[in-house]
């Protein structure tokens, strides 16, 4: 579907629109040149009787939808960033109503398109009540009954854990950008061992030398890390040693005695061993995340985890032995041959092991990974996925779990979100810190990133190589970064 524009220059909005309706349709911001592409929208602003308005014309599979906002041209704001905050809403209005109608069906984040929802309720909570917020979400991001309630609930919970943050408060991500294996459906920059295990020796030492510096910096900068988050990849797919000497190296290097939660992903039950989840726990981790993504062992054959639903039994058990009471278990919703059925199975036997958090992902449909497209059914009804998230947030509120955390993708199945569920009191903070981006983070490794947060909302990165071969091939990019970061965060601390 091609895009069209009139009196205004906003087609990135009405494509984030018609994007999260037709994600399973290639959409072109421009009119396109391919005669084949004879679907097209057409967006068109102007003034007419004191109003400004927006028409839209969607022809869509031959037949022409349309779709229509309008507002009171004087009530439009003053200021021209509000102007525009404001147009660009009567734009995406327009764009959903003629959508809508297009496909028969609206949409449950109606024209909320960003990745932080949250946000935005926790925004709208300092200002009016509750049920305000509600009535606003519902009437003017047209968002349905049920996420306007979910992103109130969630940021009640965040805000609790963000009011306490201070400004020397950060966060270390430390990334081991290795996997056993490669899942069908990750796009993740993460090699497998197998094909990359050569350069793991030379990347746990580099990865050392880096935390090493970095541990220079938090020190002379008096900073307090609030939370660790040894990420990935799978961070056990390295050795039983070579996760040792991590573990230990930043157990010698950093003063952890501010840290409120230190957490390994152990995602692959194939990666996890007694001595790791040993070590890991007399190291100082506080909680680890066993993933099944599915507990049907015919999906995770096809899905190349070469783990079964047993195994992750075991890994989970594991866990419990070697001493940990927080553990996170991460699945996905819409797994290609996954049925309502099969589903529910894999939500009723993690049930049965008591995780602390549960985090519901949607599948995410990504072109950089090898999962078959043709054996994906783009156009399934939305409603099997949503009948999936609706069950689990049935069963996990009904276990005494909250959603704390949300945040949405593009491309997911039915335009629909991922949250993370937790027990009261065990929330992942570092999910709440990095994706709300309430804290500074430090990033160590190949694919990490130091975030600050420079004041007014914006927010600096700087990156690591993304690869772990250039991380390796140039270690003088850390190190510069390192003074990049010292002199910049040195600057906000004045
Ligand atoms: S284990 Fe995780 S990071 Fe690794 S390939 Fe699978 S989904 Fe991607």
């Amino acid at each position: 579907m091609q895009i069209k524009t009139e009196g205004h220059d906003e087609s990135y909005s009405v494509y984030t629109v018609l994007k999260s309706f037709f994600w399973f349709e290639r959409i072109t911001e421009k009119p396109s040149d391919d005669p084949d592409d004879r679907d097209i929208a057409v967006s068109r602003e102007y003034e007419k009787d004191g109003l400004l308005r927006v028409d839209t014309e969607i022809t869509y599979r031959g037949t022409v939808h349309t779709g229509h906002a309008e507002t009171s041209a004087a009530d439009m704001p003053g200021d021209r960033l509000a102007y525009k905050r404001s147009e660009k809403d009567l734009i995406k209005k327009s764009a959903y109503d003629a959508a809508e109608s297009a496909l028969g069906h609206g949409l449950k984040w109606g024209i909320l398109t960003g990745i932080r929802p949250a946000k935005i309720a926790r925004d709208l909570t300092k200002t009016v009540s509750y049920e305000d917020a509600r009535a606003l979400l519902m009437n003017d991001y047209y968002l349905s009954d049920e996420k306007s309630r979910l992103i109130l609930d969630i940021s009640k919970v965040q805000s609790r854990i963000i009011e306490n943050i201070s400004c020397k408060d950060i966060s270390l991500y430390i990334s081991i950008p290795f996997c056993v294996s490669r899942c069908s459906y990750c796009s993740f920059v993460s090699h497998s061992i197998e094909k990359a295990g050569h350069l793991v020796p030379q990347y746990v030492s580099l990865l050392i030398r880096e935390l090493r510096e970095l541990s220079g910096l938090v020190s002379s900068l008096s900073l307090n890390i609030k939370s660790i988050y040894i990420g990935g990849g799978t961070p056990t797919s390295l050795s039983e040693g070579e996760l040792s000497r991590l573990l230990s190296c930043i157990n010698e290097c950093f003063d952890l005695s501010s840290v409120s939660e230190y957490t390994l992903e152990a995602g692959r039950a194939d990666t996890i061993t007694p001595k790791k989840l040993t070590d890991a726990k007399r190291l100082g981790v506080t909680r680890v995340s066993v993933n099944p993504q599915t507990t049907n062992d015919e999906i995770l054959m096809r899905l190349g985890r070469r783990h079964t639903r047993e195994d992750f039994f075991r890994a989970f058990a594991l866990a419990r032995d070697a001493g940990f009471d927080i553990i996170n278990t991460d699945v996905i919703a819409g797994l290609p041959g996954e049925s309502l059925d099969s589903f529910r199975r894999t939500i009723d036997d993690i049930m049965t092991l008591s995780p602390e958090n549960v985090t519901v992902h949607t599948l995410s449909v990504k072109r950089a990974s090898t999962l078959n497209y043709d054996r994906v059914d783009m156009t399934r009804e939305f409603d099997l996925v949503s009948g999936m998230l609706d069950y689990s947030s049935r069963i996990l509120s009904g276990a005494g779990y909250a959603p704390y955390y949300l945040y949405r993708q593009k491309s997911t199945l039915g335009n629909l979100e991922n949250v993370g569920y937790a027990r009261p009191g065990t929330e992942c903070l570092y999910n709440v810190y990095m994706m709300e981006e309430v804290m500074p983070v430090l990033g160590a490794g190949a694919g990490a990133v130091c975030k600050l947060l420079c004041g007014g909302g914006k927010i600096e990165r700087i990156f690591n190589y993304k690869y772990p071969y250039e991380y390796i091939n140039d270690p003088s990019k850390a190190a510069g970064n390192h003074d990049k970061l010292k002199e910049m965060f040195s600057a906000i601390l004045r």
